[in-house]
């Protein structure tokens, strides 16, 4: 199980903390944002200026591809819409069958690839499975700031150390 459950970066940032020249450093060329948790609050579809923000200055360096696990297209695809971003909903991570499809679409190397997201057990180990590079990011509140204690992520976490 280790393999599956290995953090590259546990950045213990929100997304738009996230330094583009240290991922540039890490030889990232390519970006799957996972949206829920990682881009948005799940229960608001307000994306922060800061977040739009990461995104616009990402995108003149970086493709960029949603992967989501949320099953209504009418929410990812407004999402994705006002970032301009293609995406891909109902993505069933950590499924490999719609995560693959996104790599083989973006036509780069997977060590070329690295996917972001707020869990370790769906964006996490798709990363792995799908040999991509991983970054666990903070999880936002509804004001798009980092929640303070992120209670999925701790079981997570707690879990990961049992099944190592
Ligand atoms: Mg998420």
């Amino acid at each position: 199980m280790r393999s599956v459950l290995k953090v590259n970066w546990d950045s213990n940032l929100p997304i738009y903390a996230i330094s583009q020249s240290e991922l540039q450093k890490k030889g990232i060329k390519c970006i799957l944002l996972d949206v829920d948790g990682t881009l948005v609050n799940r229960k608001s579809t307000n994306i922060s200026k800061d977040v739009k923000n990461w995104i616009i200055e990402s995108k003149k360096i970086f493709s960029l591809y949603l992967i989501s696990n949320n099953p209504s297209k009418k929410r990812i695809s407004e999402i994705a819409k006002e970032l301009n971003l293609r995406y891909k909903y109902n993505a069933s991570k950590p499924r490999k069958k719609v995560t693959l499809n996104a790599i083989k679409e973006v036509k780069y190397e997977v060590k070329d690839i690295a996917i972001i997201g707020d869990r370790i057990f769906t964006d996490i180990i798709v990363g792995n499975r799908c040999n991509i590079n991983t970054i666990l990011v903070k999880r936002l509140n509804r004001d798009g700031l980092p929640i303070k204690f992120n209670l999925t992520l701790a079981i997570e976490k707690l879990i990961s150390i049992f099944i190592k």
